[in-house]
Parts: structure tokens; sequence; C-alpha cells
């Protein structure tokens, strides 16, 4: 049988499935049966953006279903195979969608993830572009041996790729106690192989958040997906004909497939491509794709990769654990000059790992001193921060806090596995040198465990922190003559820009000035470059003609002009990876702002996903604007339509988070006192404004008395 006929032969078994379990749910629950999966604004988001289908219910589906078989032609032709392909996808999600149509949350209960909510696949934007998600891999079916698979998703793991896993490979994966989930960045998604529509859905999504391609658009996904998606499969015979079909949807993607089976399957450079050695399945799968990972080798007994970010350690499996609220802990970046340095020394004064009582609090101070030509002390922070990430990226090491409120968990595993103190300033020597080498010239790590010296020590860091904090808080967008701009996001949202001032961060909440500032230093002509303010032309909303200038170049022509503090006027676009998302609410005239991680409805009644769909891939859309935790604080948020005073509900997690400075900006600016209790959240009004409008009121919430908001 031709690799023709086995696509069109899978695409046919695809679809007998999907006719058939959208039959019998049709027959069971009604044609009118609503069909969502959790936490999306896009539908079934394959059917939506290649056919631009809304469906929302099963009658709905049966309509997309007779719009995908338009797509089955048979001539054996290279285009057809791909249609059918791209078909069996869209058939996949129909089976899905029935899945989800029978019960809201299939998946639960079982290894499986199932379908990625909007919110995952923003998060995912941030790490894409600075590479430390470097590619993502589907892996299908179960390799040969458990063994087998157990190395392949290891060593992807390792790399910094995204592992999905799809078929009977997740059974092999569970028996292996390997550790799984969004956080670790591997997904087991579904046993079954039409689980491959979430997987095909991040890729519709991304094209549509990140890249405003319009939905119905086939030829701009697709053009999305092969410039935009680093992504690629392997597949492990024997091979079903339906894998063979997805196989070919993922070719029509651009995404390689790269399989150990060669009955019937010949190579195609850099789109089919066998490789019967297990061993060598990695290198080939990244070369077919090109891509290139960024490795430091680091002489310590543990894997250091950003896939371990997210790793939690639980009490029962910690070794050593530090606590800056219980003991003293801190941490510290130091700028020394050049002769007061021995590069790569790393000490360690006081007791190490062998040495620590299980269950009690370790003292901890690390000091990380840094020379060099370019350093300076704005980017002690900035450095500093990159402890935090550093840690997280060893296995067995998780890191929490920042300052003298650190919290570092050691595992038992990687304690039995030789890790030591030592390998922390390892570590932080090692990445903080690769990925600043045009700053730092020298760099040595003190770190002390001698309870009897910490205290002092501690003191002595905070001299540095208060320092610090004086030089942040008289930063203000007045006070210096140049902000910066950022593009990381053009890789994914090809016409953004962020511009990055003292007073408002970048909006995926991960770029401060300081951070566009070491970055420009780091590569003058990298991602951020700096921005004039010279020629002011209003106050109020925000405007310079040189910020609009360097809008204009950096999003090559597609924006012309952006206020830094309005929402109503030209306001700053979004990429997607925003950590909130603020719109305006019409009864109150105020502003609801909700974050990422809640997933309830705001009183606009919109959830995130829903709010954070009305703007993305680079657009100005009024009324609605993308920004990070930190500016909800700040004295420019809004500043144009009133300020802080327009926020009338944030979800109650997100108010604890900026309670204390947002109360503290309320009282300097406007003398209010505790500010955050005046704003409502979800537990006083979802969906429902009225509720809120009556805790406004009994609150004398300062909003009723300002203007209304005009467009
Ligand atoms: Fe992307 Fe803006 Fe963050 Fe830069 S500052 S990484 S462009 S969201
Ligand atoms: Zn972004």
């Amino acid at each position: 049988m031709s690799l023709f006929d086995r696509v069109f032969s899978g695409a046919d078994v695809m679809l007998s499935v999907a006719e058939d379990q959208l039959a019998t749910a049709v027959n069971d629950l009604g044609g009118d049966a609503h069909v969502t999966f959790p936490n999306t604004a896009y539908f079934l988001s394959c059917i939506y953006a290649f056919l631009a289908k809304e469906v929302r219910t099963l009658d709905d589906l049966n309509e997309a279903l007779k719009a995908i078989k338009e797509l089955l032609g048979r001539e054996q032709k290279l285009g057809d195979a791909f249609s059918n392909g791209i078909a069996t996808a869209l058939l996949a999600e129909v089976i899905e969608g029935v899945k989800y149509a029978y019960n809201p949350a299939p998946y639960e209960g079982t290894p499986c993830h199932g379908h990625m909510t909007d919110a995952e696949v923003r998060a995912l934007g941030v790490p894409l572009v600075t590479g430390d998600i470097c590619g993502v891999v589907v892996l299908a079916n179960p390799a040969p041996t458990v063994a087998e698979a157990v190395d392949l998703i290891k060593d992807y793991q390792r790399r910094g790729v995204y592992v999905f896993l799809l078929g009977g490979i997740i059974g092999q994966a569970v028996e292996a106690g390997i550790q799984m989930g969004v956080d670790l960045r591997v997904v087991p998604v579904s046993n079954d192989g039409w689980g491959v529509a979430h997987i095909i859905s991040v890729v519709a999504r991304a094209a549509m958040i990140f890249g405003a391609v319009k939905a119905g658009d086939f030829e701009a996904v697709v053009d999305y997906a092969f410039h935009r998606v680093p992504a690629f499969v392997n597949a492990f015979g024997p091979l079903e004909d339906i894998v063979v079909a997805i196989g070919a949807g993922a070719i029509a993607l651009g995404f390689p497939v790269i399989t150990n089976e060669t009955k019937n399957v010949w190579s195609v450079p850099k789109s089919l491509i066998v490789q019967t050695d297990l061993a060598k399945m990695v290198d080939t799968s990244l070369e077919a794709r090109n891509i290139k990972v960024k490795i430091t080798n680091i002489d310590i007994p543990v894997s250091v990769s950003s896939a371990f970010e997210g790793e939690i350690i639980r009490k029962a499996q910690v070794h050593a654990d530090i606590y800056g609220a219980r003991v003293n802990a801190f941490e510290l970046v130091r700028t020394k000059d050049l002769h007061e340095i021995e590069d790569h020394a790393i000490t360690v004064d006081g007791p190490d790992l062998d040495a620590v009582e299980v269950g009690a609090f370790m003292p901890i101070g690390i000091i990380v001193d840094i020379a060099g030509k370019n350093m300076q002390e704005d980017f002690e922070p900035v450095f500093e921060r990159k402890i935090h990430q550093f840690l997280n990226m060893v296995e067995g090491i998780m890191h929490t806090g920042q300052r003298d409120m650190i919290r570092i968990r050691i595992s038992k595993d990687a304690y039995a596995a030789g890790f030591r103190i030592k390998h922390i300033g390892e570590v932080l020597y090692a990445k903080l040198k690769s990925d600043f080498e045009a700053i730092i010239d020298k760099l040595q790590v003190s770190i002390i465990t001698d309870p009897a010296k910490l205290e002092a020590l501690r003191a002595d860091a905070n001299k540095f922190y208060d320092k610090r904090d004086e030089r942040l808080a008289s930063l203000t967008d007045e006070s210096v003559d140049t902000f910066y701009n950022c593009i990381l996001c053009q890789s994914f949202s090809p016409s953004h820009v962020c511009v990055v001032t003292p007073e408002r961060l970048g909006l995926c909440g991960a770029v401060s000035w300081f951070d566009g500032k070491a970055t420009y230093e780091l590569d003058p002509n990298g991602p951020c470059q700096p921005v004039t303010k010279n020629k002011l032309l209003d106050e109020r909303v925000g405007s310079w003609e040189d910020v609009n200038e360097a809008v204009k170049k950096h999003s090559h022509g597609a924006l012309d002009k952006v206020t830094l503090y309005s929402i109503l006027v030209d306001p700053m676009t979004s990429c997607g990876c925003f950590e909130c998302i603020c719109g305006i609410e019409p009864t109150s005239n105020g502003v609801v702002i909700v974050n990422r991680e809640h997933s309830g409805f705001t009183p606009i009644g919109m959830t995130f996903s829903e709010m954070a769909s009305e703007t993305g891939g680079g657009v100005q859309t009024p009324g609605f604007m993308g920004h990070g935790k930190h500016f909800i604080a700040s004295k420019k948020f809004l500043k144009a339509e009133g300020g802080i005073k327009r926020i009338v509900w944030m979800p109650k997690a997100l108010k604890e988070m900026v309670h204390d400075r947002l109360n503290a900006t309320a009282k300097t600016l406007y003398d209010i006192d505790d500010f955050c209790s005046m704003i409502a959240d979800e537990t006083i009004a979802e969906e429902d404004p009225s509720a809120m409008m009556t805790f406004l009121s009994d609150k004398k919430h300062p909003v009723l008395e300002m203007d209304p908001l005009e467009y």
C-alpha cells in the first residue's frame, strides 16, 4: 500500500469513528447538547481556526463534520495527502468534542491531561521566546521498550524540549514512575490517537492568540505553524494508518515526523525521516527541525534544565529545608572590583548537607560577587532574581522567594545522587557566566552555613536591599531619560512591541526597566533597545514622538503610535503572554483586572480567556489591555483615565498579591486608606455587576464620583 493510501485509509478510520460517535451522542443527548472545552475562548479551536466554525452544540459539530469531509480529496496528490492529514486532526477534534459533551472533565482521575486551557497556551509564550523551551515534541505510540521511552522523555526534558505524550507511551511513562504535568513540561495528553486534537489545538490557538491570525484563514494557520512553532513528531512503529494520517497532518503544518518504522515508509528530507536507532532519535529530530539546544555544561551530579523549574518537592522528599522566615537565610548579589574577586572561587563556610538534621530548618547565606567592565549596581537585582530561576532548574531543588525570605528545598534524591552545597555555587557560576558573558568578567560565590556568622551577614545584606529599594523608589518615568523597548515576543507575535519604563514593566511580568537595560548592555543589537523620550506630546496619556517613532520602527510599521498610560487612547499592544488583562466595566465606569490563573467569570460577564481573546497579536484594542501584575500598584496605571481609582474588581488572590503596594499607592496619591477593601472580588460578585455595584456603594468606592469613561 502506498503512503498516500495509508494516509487516506487512516483518515477514513478517523471519519468513521467521528461519524459513529457523533450520531450516538446526538441520539443520547440531543442535537442541542452543549459541546465545549474548558477555559477557552476559541470554541473547538482546530475547527474554529481552520474552518471559522463556532461549535457550541452537537448540531454545530455535525455542520463542522460536513465541512471537514470536503477536505478529504482522494487524488493521489501531495496536496490531498496534506489536506487529509489536517482533516484527520479536525475529525479527532470532533471525537474529543463528543467526549466532552458527555462529561465536562473526561480526563479527571486519569494520568492524562486532555484539553489545554487558554491560560496554559499563553504561559508557553515567554519560555518559547527566551529559548527555555527550544522545541516541542509529540511522542506517539509506545516506544519499543519502557527503558527507551524513559530515556527519550528524559533526554528531551533535559534539553529543554516540551514533551507531549500520545497513546501507549503514556502507560510506559506511568510504569516507570516519570513525574509528569504541565509544570514539568511533560504532558500526557490522551491514550487515544484522537487526543492529537488537543495538541493541534495548542498550535491553532497560538496562531490566533499571538499571531493575530483570523479564524478560518487556513493558509495563515499553516504558515504560522510552519514558521513559528518549533514542533516535531516521533512516532514509533508499528504505525497504524490512523497515526500515518496524523503524521501527514503534522508534516502539512511543517512539523517533521521521525519514525523507527521502515515498512512502506521512506524518508523525505526535513519532513519524514526514518531513524531506526533510538539512541539517535533525539539528535536526528532536533536537526530535522533545525533546533539548536543551548547547553551549559555544569559539572554537578544532577541534571539542570528549565524543564525542572516547575518541580515541586514535598515534605516527605526533603533532605534539607532552608527557610528565611524561620532561620537566617538570604541571597545577595554584590558588585565588586575586578581585583577583589577570584574568578570561579566557590567557598563553603560551615556544615554541608551531610550534617543537616532532616526535618529541621537549615540556615544559609549565598553571596554572589560579580566584577566586570560593564557591570553596574543596577544589574544586581536582575542577577539576584536569576538565582531563583537557575536553582529551580536543578533537578531535585526547589527555590521560592527572594532576598532574606527565600525557601530552598533540596530533595533526598538529589542528596543521594551526590549533590552538595558547593554545587549551588557551581550552578550559579556556570549559568550566570554563560547567560551574561558580556557583563560578567569574574564571579565568585561564597556560601555560609555556619549559624554563628549568619546573623551579622544577614543584617549586612539588608543594608544592600534597603539601599536598592531607595534607588527603586526614586526611579520614576520622569527621572530617567531613556525607556527600553522589548521585541522578544516577536518570534511568535510579529508586530508586538513592549515599551518598558521604570513604572511600567513588560506585560509578561518578566522584563523590568532594569532587565531591559541589562539586556541591551548584554547584546546591543538584541531585543531591547533604548527609547528616548525627548519629544513629549501629551503628558496625561503618556505619549512621546520619539516613543512613537521607536514603536513604528520596531513593529515594522504595523503601529504608528502608543500611549503608555491610557487604556482608551492608543493603548499598548499585547502579544498574548500577559499576566493580567484589564477591561472596562461599563456599569461602574471602572475596570476589572483578572490574572491568568483565575478561571471564573468577572462582572463584565467574561472570563480571563474571553477577555484575553479581545486583544493580542500586537493589535491595539481600546478598552482592553494586557499587563504585568506589578503594574497594578503603579502610579502610572491608567493614569489618563484617573489611575488606580478605576479598579473595581480583582480576583481575591490577585488582590492579596498586590495588597500592600496598591494600598500604599492609593494613600500616597489620593489619601485613601485601605483601598483594597473597596475593591470587589469573586466572593462578592462574579458574573453579576449589580452585586458588585451594591458593594461599591456600601464601600463608597471613589469610582462612583468619577467622570464616565469616554471612548
Ligand atoms: Fe514579550 Fe513584552 Fe515580555 Fe518582552 S517585555 S518578553 S516583548 S511580553
Ligand atoms: Zn509576550
